[in-house]
């Protein structure tokens, strides 16, 4: 897995559909402890911003922001499941659902994975 830098992702009910570019793989797979991430519970991995294409389903795709609304995290506005969020912390950066990665089959193989003190977040710290 994760040999071609090309990866296919998807939400649950197809209709949003995105290409990354992961020519390191999986990096830094994480949890967040954000009143957001803590909720939603995926594991996320990072990508640069020009590393996503929405190829299809833009459309679909829905936007939530809170707090300072700096993050921009989508959703499929069909199926609900979360795909990819462009970051607070690095805005360079989008982070993903590793689990919409096609052939992801175990997402939690990758456990144990890093917990990051979003509820604690860098950005809050004075
Ligand atoms: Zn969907």
């Amino acid at each position: 897995m994760l040999i071609n830098p090309i990866h296919k992702a998807s939400c649950h009910c197809g209709a949003v559909q995105l290409e990354l570019t992961l020519p390191n793989g999986l990096v830094d797979p994480r949890h967040c402890t954000c009143s957001m991430c803590r909720r939603r519970g995926a594991i996320v991995a990072s990508v640069s911003l020009s590393g996503l294409k929405i190829v299809r389903g833009e459309e679909h795709l829905r936007l939530y922001q809170f707090n300072t609304r700096t993050a921009k995290h989508y959703f499929c506005s069909i199926c609900g499941i979360y795909t990819h969020h462009q970051r607070r912390s690095n805005p360079e950066e989008f982070s993903f659902n590793i689990g919409c990665l096609e052939g992801m089959e175990n997402p939690f193989a990758l456990e144990p994975v890093r917990v990051l003190d979003g509820i604690n977040h860098p950005r809050d710290r004075k």
